[in-house]
C-alpha cells in the first residue's frame, strides 16, 4: 500500500511519527507488544516542541489526564480516516509496558544525555513519545530520523554542572540523588529539571513553563507515592 498521509498528527502537534515493520523489530519487543502475531506494523508517534500544548489547551478537555486523552481522541480520529477498517491496538497510552526509550533509539529520536531525557539534533530534549499503534496493514516502513548525538560535540557540557544534586557528574545518572533533591520542600527541581533547561540544544523548540511544570508535577507526584 502506499504511504499514509500524517498531516492531521502534525497539525495536532503529533508531529513526530515512525512506521515500522513488525517482522524488522527485535523478537522480545514482538513478544511483548504482538505475542499472537496479528498485526503488521508499528507506528510509534511522538511530539517535538510546543504545538501539542497549545492544541490540548485549545481542546480544554475535562480530564485529570488531557494530553494521554488528546492523543488517543486524534490518533483515533487519524487511523479511521487513513485506515478505516483496519484492525489495531493502541497498547501506548495504555497498562502494559512498552519500551518507549528502545523504540526511540530505532526511529533516531532518542540519544543518551545526561539527564537521561532523551535528545536529538531535530528537537533537542524537548520531544516525548506519546502513542504506540500497531495496525494489521503494510504502509511503507519510514526511515530513521538522521543525525548526531549534540552530546557527542557539547563543549563544557553545561547540563552537568547545573544539576543541584550533582546527581550527572559520576559515570552514571544518580537516580536517588536526583529524587532525593526533588522531595526537598526548597527544590528547585519540584517542577523543573534545572538541567535539561541550560542544555543550549534547540531552544526555539523549549517547552513553555506550564508545559513544563505539568510534565514534572506527574512525575514528582509518582516519586511521592511510590517513597
Ligand atoms: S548540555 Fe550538552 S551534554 Fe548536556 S544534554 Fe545538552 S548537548 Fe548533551
Ligand atoms: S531533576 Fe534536578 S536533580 Fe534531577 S537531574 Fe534534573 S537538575 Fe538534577
Amino acid at each position: 500500500m502506499s504511504a499514509i498521509d500524517f498531516a492531521a498528527l502534525d497539525a495536532a502537534g503529533l508531529n513526530l511519527q515512525a512506521v515500522f515493520d513488525l517482522a524488522d523489530l527485535p523478537a522480545e519487543v514482538r513478544a511483548q507488544l504482538d505475542p499472537a502475531g496479528a498485526y503488521r506494523r508499528l507506528i510509534l508517534i511522538g511530539h517535538g516542541g510546543r504545538t501539542l500544548w497549545a492544541r490540548v489547551q485549545a481542546a480544554r478537555l475535562p480530564s485529570g489526564d488531557p494530553i494521554d486523552d488528546f492523543t488517543r481522541a486524534t490518533v483515533a480520529a487519524w487511523l479511521s480516516a487513513q485506515l478505516p477498517g483496519v484492525a489495531h491496538a493502541l497498547v501506548y497510552p495504555g497498562d502494559g509496558p512498552v519500551g518507549l526509550q528502545a523504540l526511540g533509539r530505532l526511529a533516531g529520536w532518542h540519544h543518551d544525555t545526561p539527564f537521561r531525557v532523551g535528545i536529538n539534533a531535530a528537537w533537542g530534549s524537548w520531544f516525548a513519545y506519546r502513542a504506540v499503534l500497531l495496525v494489521a496493514a503494510d504502509p511503507p516502513p519510514t526511515p530513521a530520523m538522521a543525525g548526531e548525538s549534540p552530546c557527542t560535540a557539547c563543549a563544557g557540557q553545561p547540563c552537568v554542572a547545573a544539576c543541584p544534586a550533582d546527581a550527572l557528574r559520576g559515570p552514571e545518572f544518580s537516580l536517588a540523588k536526583c529524587i532525593a533533591y526533588r522531595r526537598q520542600p526548597d527544590s528547585r527541581c519540584r517542577v523543573t529539571c534545572v538541567a535539561r533547561t541550560r542544555c543550549p540544544v534547540r531552544p526555539e523548540h523549549r517547552y513553555d513553563d506550564a508545559q513544563i511544570a505539568h510534565s514534572y508535577m506527574r512525575s514528582l507526584a509518582m516519586i511521592e507515592r511510590w517513597g
